[in-house]
């Protein structure tokens, strides 16, 4: 069988992705949240070029086009994601303005000064937050912007249980001051940031996820690496409920200078 030459990597890749695949969202977000960022940009027209970085099946994505006329690309590594991304840019008939493609954010296929805005909800922290700012920037036009939602510390200090789960999920976890000074240093004034209000994890992110866990420990049932990833996703959001006054999402948007 084929499944036998894969390697450990590869089967979890793929039982992440179907997981995923089943959530309209991969991270936290809302679209009343997008909107909002959205509404700190300005001068996006029909001649417009965007790009959404780490689209994942692109819930976020469709918001934009909802309130854009640009062209969108999105852009992300895993093919299912992308072909789901597609399937619902057709459905909702923006397939002419909004089109997914698979890559890498550490590769963008953009060329220089190409773009208006680039976005990407809960995905730079794949290439870290300081490398992905900096890195994108030349794809932006002057005075086009980047909008960007990360993990963020609230507060100077944090209990060590929660401080060393997210220093080890992500060691760029910061606090929003020192991810501003960030973005100002890498060419951008910081135009705003925002707290995502808490419904953008319970229910729009981990709520959807507790059906689609019960499904999966059927399907997998007898899989220790399926059930080790449900115990951690369960694990993430019963820390996210203890201890959420020191951290949550944060949107930055900055403008190209
Ligand atoms: N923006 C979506 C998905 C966030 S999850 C949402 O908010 O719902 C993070 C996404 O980053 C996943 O879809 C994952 O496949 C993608 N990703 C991870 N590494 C990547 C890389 N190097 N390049 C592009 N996308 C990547």
């Amino acid at each position: 069988m084929s499944n036998e030459s894969r390697s450990i990597h590869e089967f979890d890749f793929s039982l992440i992705c179907e997981y995923f695949s089943g959530i309209e969202r991969q991270g936290p977000g809302s679209p009343e949240v997008t909107s909002k960022a959205l509404s700190f940009t300005s001068n996006i027209t029909s001649q417009s070029r965007i790009a959404d970085i780490g689209c994942g099946t692109g819930g976020q994505t469709m918001v934009l086009a909802k309130h854009t006329q640009g062209l969108i690309t999105g852009i992300d590594l895993f093919p299912a994601f992308i072909d789901r991304f597609n399937y619902n840019a057709a459905e909702l008939g923006l397939e002419s303005r909004v089109n997914g493609i698979v890559g890498s954010m550490e590769n963008l296929p953009f060329s220089s000064e190409e773009l208006d805005l680039i976005w990407s909800e809960g995905a730079i922290y794949n290439i870290g937050f300081e490398r992905g700012i900096n890195e994108w920037r030349k794809f932006l036009k002057t005075g086009g912007y980047i909008a960007v939602s990360e993990v963020s510390w609230f507060t100077n200090n944090r209990p060590d249980e929660i401080e060393a789960f997210w220093k080890d999920a992500y060691p760029e976890t910061d606090t929003i001051p020192n991810k501003v000074a960030l973005m100002q240093q890498a060419g951008y004034i910081p135009v705003a940031t925002f707290i995502l209000p808490e419904n953008c994890w319970t229910e729009h992110f981990y709520d959807p996820q507790v059906a689609l866990q019960e499904a999966f420990l059927k399907k997998y049932a007898g899989n220790q690496m399926a059930e080790e990833f449900i115990v951690n996703q369960r694990h993430e959001a019963q820390l996210y409920n203890r201890f959420k006054k020191y951290y949550g999402y944060v949107f930055y948007i900055g403008k190209k200078i």
